[in-house]
This record gives C-alpha cells, sequence and structure tokens, in this order.
C-alpha cells in the first residue's frame, strides 16, 4: 500500500473549560521564568513563542485505500510548511508500511537546515500520523505495534503552582515551575527556595516533587540552586539550561554528581 497524500494545516485546540474551578488557579498569578526575561523589554515571558499567532500544526497522510493517519505537534505555520511543501511531496508514493525508512529519509531530507529544532516537529507530526494510519491498517493499536504493551500502569505527575488541587486528585508527584532565575539574582533564588519549601509542606514528604527551569538558568545558577534545594529531596531539576549548551551540560553533571537530571526534549 503507497501513500497517496500528505497535507498538513492549522488547527485550534485550546479548550474551553466546561466547570468553572473552584478556587483561581495561581497561574493567573504566577508565571514561569522564561528564557527572555533576562531581556528588560520581556519580564513577564513576552516573546516566547507561545505569543507567536501560530495554531497547532496537524497532518492527515491517506492511503491509497482511503485510510488515513492523524498526527499533531507544535508551532504551527513552519511545521505546517515543511510538511506540505518538502516533506509530503517526496514521501508521496512511499509505502506507507516502511515507518523506519520514511523516518530515515525525513530525517535526510532535511539535512541541508538540520533535523532538529523546529524541523523536528515536522518530522514527529508526520512520524505520529504514519504509526496511526499503520495501526488503523492492520487493526491493531499501535503500543502494540511498538511491542507493548510494556507495563500495566503509568506513574503520573501534574504540573503548576496548584498542588492542593493535584493532591485532591490522588497525584503522588508533582512538578513546579521556577518563577525566578539568574536575572533575579539571590533575590529571586530566596524566593525560590521559599516556594519549593512550602510546597514540600503541602505534598507531605511522601510525594515526589520536581522543578522544571525550562530552559533560562545558566549552569552557575542551576549548582547553586540544586545545592541550596537539596534539603526538599528533588526527584529530579528538569530542563534547566539552553538545549544547545552541551559544554554547559558536562559541566553540571560533573558539579552535581548526585541531582537526577532532566533534559532533551527542548532539543
Ligand atoms: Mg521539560
Amino acid at each position: 500500500m503507497k501513500i497517496k497524500e500528505i497535507r498538513a494545516f492549522e488547527i485550534r485546540t485550546d479548550p474551553k473549560p466546561k466547570t468553572q474551578p473552584r478556587t483561581p488557579s495561581r497561574a493567573q498569578t504566577i508565571h514561569m521564568n522564561r528564557p527572555m526575561a533576562r531581556y528588560d523589554r520581556f519580564p513577564n515571558g513576552e516573546g516566547h513563542v507561545s505569543f507567536a499567532p501560530w495554531k497547532r500544526p496537524a497532518v492527515l497522510v491517506t492511503a491509497e485505500d482511503g485510510t488515513q493517519g492523524f498526527g499533531m505537534s507544535l508551532y504551527g505555520a513552519p511545521v505546517t510548511a515543511i510538511i506540505n511543501e518538502h516533506l509530503g511531496p517526496n514521501l508521496t508514493g512511499e509505502n506507507v508500511m516502511a515507518t523506519e525508512k520514511l523516518w530515515d529519509m525525513m530525517v535526510r531530507l532535511c539535512s541541508a537546515f538540520s533535523p532538529t529544532g523546529v524541523t523536528s516537529y515536522a518530522i514527529s507530526a508526520l512520524d505520529v500520523a504514519l504509526w496511526d494510519l499503520k495501526g488503523k491498517l492492520l487493526g491493531r493499536p499501535v503500543y502494540e505495534l511498538l511491542g507493548g504493551p510494556q507495563k500495566d500502569k503509568i506513574f503520573c505527575y501534574a504540573s503548576g503552582f496548584d498542588q492542593e488541587w493535584y493532591m485532591e486528585l490522588g497525584f503522588k508527584a508533582t512538578k513546579l515551575f521556577s518563577p525566578w532565575g539568574p536575572e533575579h539574582g539571590l533575590e529571586g533564588l530566596n524566593k525560590l527556595e521559599e516556594l519549593v519549601a512550602s510546597t514540600r509542606e503541602t505534598i507531605g514528604d511522601n510525594v515526589e516533587l520536581m522543578l522544571d527551569g525550562w530552559t533560562a538558568y545558566d549552569p552557575e545558577y542551576t549548582v547553586r540552586l540544586a545545592e541550596r534545594m537539596r534539603p526538599y529531596n528533588l526527584k529530579w531539576l528538569e530542563d534547566y539550561i539552553q538545549p544547545e549548551d552541551l559544554l554547559g551540560y558536562e559541566s553540571i553533571r560533573q558539579r552535581l554528581p548526585w541531582q537526577t537530571l532532566a533534559t532533551g526534549e527542548h532539543w
């Protein structure tokens, strides 16, 4: 079976809440520190990609028999352009079942401008759509095609600033984002410690707590922060520096051999 058509388009996915919250979310008053916050023109996250006019990119891959696979990722217009103007035309006519070959082709098709960064979001949306299509053609769930079920249940966590609510919902792990970064100096670090300490008190000692820097720290700040947070038993520290700073990762790992570090998704 061959690929007949590949079509990408932008869709709006922001859901309207069906019920009003009993208490307002702290997301209205506490803001995650962003990589651009160190420039004075962007104190509250302006300049971040979520302020761009892009919707979500979606892609439909149609097989010769009319069966369709659906995939989505992030960063609308640039991603749909890469799919519609480059990847799609080059993959049309290929074997729909050749998922690994098609992935290799996509990576090579993008070599000139790198298959990482925004390009990886185009490859990802198409890869998801191809797996969805393969599952539909075989009449099997994709997790089976990937070798599963691999486990009976998954340990989940809730991210944000409303930990009382997450505990009420029964989560046994939660992740905080960092409202302050290196540009807020020692005062910001003190405020961050207060937030982590009060959150630990709210959730108790039997719930895992993580902290996410959303790529806005630097190596020096990351080390200092991790040492300061050690009494609060963080399960991991996440996305602490710019994703391309490989030497930074190396130095942080050497200086914090005891801290579990989570990263990679932004790269
Ligand atoms: Mg992350």
